[in-house]
């Protein structure tokens, strides 16, 4: 039986890398899905594949760092969708910067979208979450939530903010039926990594590098967190709140 039958999902950053992938297998397991992202139209083309094959899909348009965007969109996915049980805040962007020369808008931009964009999310589908007395919402957060990596101020500081946003909120509603966790992943394979990469003066280098930095030698894919994704959205971790799930090959413990 799929696992996401007759569940809603409203996914965010869905047009690219982690997001899209959680789309798709969420789709397989049988949830009708709102694909909400700034780029449309990739948004678009996914949801129309998604439907091609037999799955519910809408696209929705938002700046998660725009609340009154997020809230148009949440609006448009549940007249489109009934409601939403499950919120994925997968939207994000890479900010490193010198922290001498981070400009402040670089600086406004990094929290606007890491950090306040989930808490827009979240805000939009917790009073219908409530009123349904169950919801589950996972943050998209980062091994940059966990340890720091010299170069990559000050992306951190919002992926800290962000597991901690878990926490707060896991335990805020805990007792109404809404369950709050988080994913940390570590390097993977997706349209930003490839971007990451791009920009170094020796991508192939950097690749290997990265790459060697891993226990298990090899850079992780877009569906080995869809995969966890799926389990913490599921009814299956029913009993897991206000927790983070690294998915990193193990970098971490280095
Ligand atoms: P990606 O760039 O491939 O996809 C991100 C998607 O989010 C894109 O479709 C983009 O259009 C959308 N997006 C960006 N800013 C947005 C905004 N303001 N409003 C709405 N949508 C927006 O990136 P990815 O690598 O798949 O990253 C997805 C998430 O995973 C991010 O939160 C990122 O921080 C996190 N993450 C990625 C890695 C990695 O190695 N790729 C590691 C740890 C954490």
């Amino acid at each position: 039986k799929p696992r996401l039958e007759n569940k809603t999902a409203l996914i965010t950053g869905a047009a690219s890398g982690i997001g899209s992938a959680i789309a798709e297998l969420f789709a397989r397991e049988g949830a009708s899905l709102a694909l909400l992202d700034v780029d449309i139209a990739a948004a678009e083309t996914l949801a129309r594949e998604l439907a091609d094959s037999g799955h519910r899909a809408i696209a929705v348009q938002a700046d998660v760092s725009d609340a009154d965007e997020v809230q148009h969109a949440v609006t448009q996915a549940q007249e489109a969708l009934g409601r939403i049980d499950i919120l994925i805040n997968g939207a994000g962007i890479n900010v490193f910067r010198d922290p001498l020369t981070l400009s402040e808008a670089d600086w406004q931009r990094n929290l606007g979208v890491n950090l306040q964009g989930a808490w827009h999310c979240a805000r939009a589908v917790l009073p219908s979450m409530l009123e349904a007395s169950y919801g589950h919402i996972v943050n998209i957060a980062s091994v940059h939530g966990h340890k720091i990596i010299p170069g990559s101020f000050p992306y951190p500081v919002a992926k800290h903010g962000l597991i901690g946003l878990t926490r707060a909120l896991g335990l805020e509603y805990a007792a109404r039926g809404i369950r709050v966790n988080s994913i940390s992943p570590g390097l993977i394979l997706t349209p930003a990594a490839e971007r990451y990469f791009e920009s170094c003066p020796d991508p192939e280098a950097e690749r290997r590098r990265q790459t060697e930095l891993l226990p298990c030698k090899r850079i992780g894919t877009s569906e080995e967190v869809a995969y966890a994704a799926l389990f913490l959205a599921s009814d299956e971790a029913r009993f897991i709140n206000a927790t983070d799930l690294l998915v990193d090959g193990g970098r971490s413990q280095l």
